[in-house]
């Protein structure tokens, strides 16, 4: 089916105002061993979340729940993927006309939340989804798509609204890849500034360089205009032996920027200076990097305006 047939427009429309998701009380009411839990890990110290007394002291009848919990009071956790859900069908059901249109990649692209009131322990918050709108189809960056806004509306046991979230996506057919024949994307651009400059023009001319505080002598990387040893701004540079060795690293698989290869080896190397900097590796296989791999510098010229150094394996005689 066409992507933009006037008899798929009107199935479409005929989604706006329509439920995806039917109501569906939380697992829990709100709670405070999931508000410890969260506040530790988001460690947010706000002691109206935890502690009566503070809470009290600023008006409220005890503590509050934070705003920011309020999807969790109705995720159902692993039990969703246990028990796939009777609820989502109207959801799997627009997903599915998109992908018929051609849509078939989704991407988010924002979420606006409106709170009506705190939620306190014994609160039992219950969500639902309505589709508010989908737009007629754009052209964007990723491909042809168009934009699907849906509304969730939370409730506490008495119906009354606490919150809505306001959540848009954008449905997207991929745009087609380019021609291996055709010339590579450029690198994404380094932020350049007045005081990492001096590291990407020493690159230009395949050296690599450290910065070095001209008070305390001690090295730092990335560059910056203050010693944190000492504090001093004073600073000149030192050139790096270029060797190293794989202090870690990670293997990229997605998302893919055309200018670079994958699997795509990202390590941060440790030089014998003593700083570390983030690198790609060459003429290695990314299953055979390892931690603590000795490693030599070498250069790329990815276009005309950037250098940037990558490391290779220390050849045996070289370790
Ligand atoms: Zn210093």
């Amino acid at each position: 089916m066409s992507g933009a047939g006037e008899d798929y427009e009107e199935l479409l429309r005929a989604w706006v105002g329509r439920e995806l998701v039917a109501r569906r009380p939380g697992q829990d009411p709100v709670n405070v061993p999931m508000i410890r839990h969260w506040v530790e890990a988001m460690e947010d110290p706000n002691p109206v979340y935890l502690d009566e007394d503070a809470a009290k002291a600023t008006g409220r009848d005890g503590v509050v729940a934070p705003a920011s919990m309020i999807q969790a009071w109705t995720m159902r956790g692993y039990a969703a993927t246990v028990h796939p859900s009777a609820e989502r069908s109207g959801f799997d059901e627009l997903v599915a006309l998109l992908a018929e249109g051609g849509y078939t990649s989704v991407v988010a692209t924002d979420s606006e939340l409106e709170f009506e009131r705190e939620l306190v322990p014994g609160d039992h918050v219950s969500v639902e989804e309505h589709v508010e709108s989908i737009s007629a189809e754009k052209q964007t960056g990723l491909g042809a798509g168009r934009f699907v806004s849906t509304v969730k509306t939370y409730r506490d046991a008495s119906g009354e609204v606490v919150a809505t979230q306001r959540w848009r996506t954008l449905r997207y057919r991929p745009a087609e890849k380019p021609a291996p024949d055709k010339p590579k994307a450029l690198r994404p651009r380094p932020a350049i500034n007045p005081d990492n400059a001096f590291w990407f023009e020493a690159a230009r001319e395949h050296r690599l360089v450290v910065q070095r505080c001209a008070d305390c002598k001690s090295l730092r990387h990335p560059p910056g205009p203050c010693c944190p040893q000492c504090g001093s701004f004073a600073w000149d540079t030192v050139e790096s032996s270029g060797r190293g060795h794989v202090y870690t690293f990670t293997v990229n698989h997605h998302p893919r920027h055309p200018a670079f290869d994958y699997p795509l080896v990202v390590a941060v190397i440790e030089l014998a200076e003593g700083t570390r900097l983030i690198a790609n590796m060459a003429g290695v296989e990314p299953a055979d990097v390892a931690v603590g791999m000795p490693v030599v510098l070498d250069w790329i010229d990815p276009d005309p305006d950037l250098s940037l150094p990558v490391f290779r394996p220390a050849a045996h005689e070289e370790r």
